[in-house]
């Protein structure tokens, strides 16, 4: 058994440019994205003007709490203490692999089962865990699908969203008895087959499993009560069923009280599943005893959070409540799917929150800002309104401030220089005018990308400045 890792995959350009040639991808990915971005549409349609008004609750509640960060988090250390629960801070992925590592460790246990979290992969926990002897199971259906193949996560709700039901069936064919119950023998590719397949898999392992790790969409501050948000109940079985419980959760995921809470929960499933409400919503605060778990691990997350926040346009990111509704409007995303970005983080919020979590010390990094066509979509459906274009631009002016795409900042400085003088402009306008046969159809080097799909506009004979005055001297002759 082992686990994939985005490390050593090529920058945006060069993925985007394999992935866009493989035509199952594309159909498989139109479709799924299609169908959400459907069903969102409906919901939030419904709630006519009250959308707006809640998007900006929740982004305002959002833009809050970060701003006081400190003093929540530290209530909500309060409040899981006084609750029973035990709380741990890591500063990146190392610590809060070995924190976890740790407890898993002094549990005797060597197999965990897993609730979907982001921040579990973010850190590559699972490969932490391995390398400790310790093997961790992954039980949403999505996630069990790419463990089992091997596979990489490529969206944030969906993360097999790139594979079609035949793909399936035969991951579930050749690899489930690998991993514990196999498949039956005469699978189809039925989604109802498909999923009794993993229930019949998962089931076992539920019961005799006796560690949970789980993430949290949202930490109530004041209470110290997790919540997750799921659909399929596999959520349930891990928060409900181990003696042990420990939840790894990004310091950004605080609200500050459960009326707070109440806005989110309208506004995430609306724009994750397309539902009204999500089919599970558990929620736990410490222990109690004789029911749930009776030891329970909060381990806070900052890896590189902290950063993002003193970034004042890029700290929106940290908004975000993970819902994928910008992914599945983007039409870049559609075309590449989710690998192509290199990060757990994929779509228009990968490449705004990746790079920044990461710094854009790498190619991978530095590339992902433009992995966009800034149409403006991903602002428009995101919940908690989040300028996805404006940070964008900001950091691609981070790229070019470092020395960066040195191509484009050249031209951008020319441009500059003919647009703030008026002499100058003219000159380069009647140069133009007077060599618009030559201009070519298509242009050279890497620019020539962008003519493969467009014409390059014609140059005017005579600019409007030109004719402008040519009109004005007519008339000074007529008079
Ligand atoms: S950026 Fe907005 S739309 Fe995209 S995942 Fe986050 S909350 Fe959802």
């Amino acid at each position: 058994m082992s686990s994939a890792t985005f490390l050593g995959m090529p920058p945006f350009p060069e993925a985007a440019r394999t992935a866009v040639q493989d035509s199952r991808l594309r159909h498989n990915l139109r479709r799924a994205t299609h169908t959400i971005r459907d069903k969102r549409g409906l919901v939030v349609g419904e709630l006519g003007d009250d959308w707006a008004r809640l998007r900006a609750e929740g982004s305002e509640i959002k833009t809050h709490t970060l701003r006081h960060l400190d003093h929540y988090l530290e209530q909500l250390e309060e409040s899981v203490t006084r609750a029973g629960g035990h709380v741990h801070w890591a500063s990146d992925a190392a610590e809060a692999n070995r924190i976890v590592t740790g407890l898993v460790q002094a549990t005797g246990e060597t197999d965990v089962v897993k609730v979907k979290s982001m921040a579990t992969q973010e850190i590559e926990l699972n490969n932490a865990l391995e390398a400790a002897g310790i093997t961790a199971y992954e039980t949403d259906l999505a996630e069990l699908i790419v463990q089992l193949g091997e596979d990489l996560p490529s969206h944030i709700l969906v993360p097999a969203i790139h594979l079609g039901r035949s793909q399936i069936r035969e991951i579930f064919l050749d690899r489930m008895a690998e991993w514990g119950t196999p498949a039956p023998p005469g699978l189809t590719d039925d989604p109802r087959a498909l999923a009794e397949a993993a229930r019949a898999h998962l089931r076992e392992r539920f019961l005799r499993t006796r560690t949970a790790i789980s993430g949290a969409n949202f930490a109530v501050a004041d209470s110290g009560t997790l919540v997750v948000l799921e659909s399929e109940g596999n959520g349930r079985m891990c928060l409900t069923l181990p003696q042990t419980l420990i939840s790894v959760v990004g310091i950004e995921k605080i609200v500050p009280t459960w009326s707070d809470l109440e806005v989110f929960m309208q506004l995430l499933p609306r724009s994750s599943t397309g539902e009204r409400m999500n089919p599970y919503t558990s929620t736990w605060t410490g222990v109690t005893p004789g029911d749930g778990p009776q030891e329970f691990h909060l381990v806070l997350l900052d890896n590189g959070r902290t950063d993002v926040l003193a970034d004042t346009v890029g700290r929106q990111a940290l908004r975000c409540i993970r819902c994928s509704a910008c992914l599945n409007t983007c039409p870049v995303y559609e075309r590449t799917g989710g690998h192509s970005y290199g990060s757990v983080y994929p779509g228009p919020i990968g490449a705004i929150l990746t790079p920044q979590l990461r710094g854009m010390g790498s190619e991978v990094d530095e590339a992902l800002p433009y992995a966009s066509s800034l149409c403006g979509a991903c602002y428009e459906v995101c919940p908690v309104a989040i300028d996805i274009p404006e940070v964008l631009v900001h950091l691609r002016e981070e790229v070019t401030g470092r020395g960066g795409h040195a191509g484009e900042k050249a031209l951008m400085a020319g441009a500059e220089a003919v647009f703030s003088s008026p002499g100058a402009l003219g000159a380069v306008q009647r140069a133009a005018g007077a060599a618009r046969s030559l201009v070519p159809r298509h242009l050279p080097g890497t620019a020539g990308a962008w003519t493969d799909t467009r014409d390059v506009p014609d140059v005017p004979a005579e600019s409007f400045r030109r004719w402008w005055k040519g009109r004005d001297d007519e008339r000074e002759d007529g008079r």
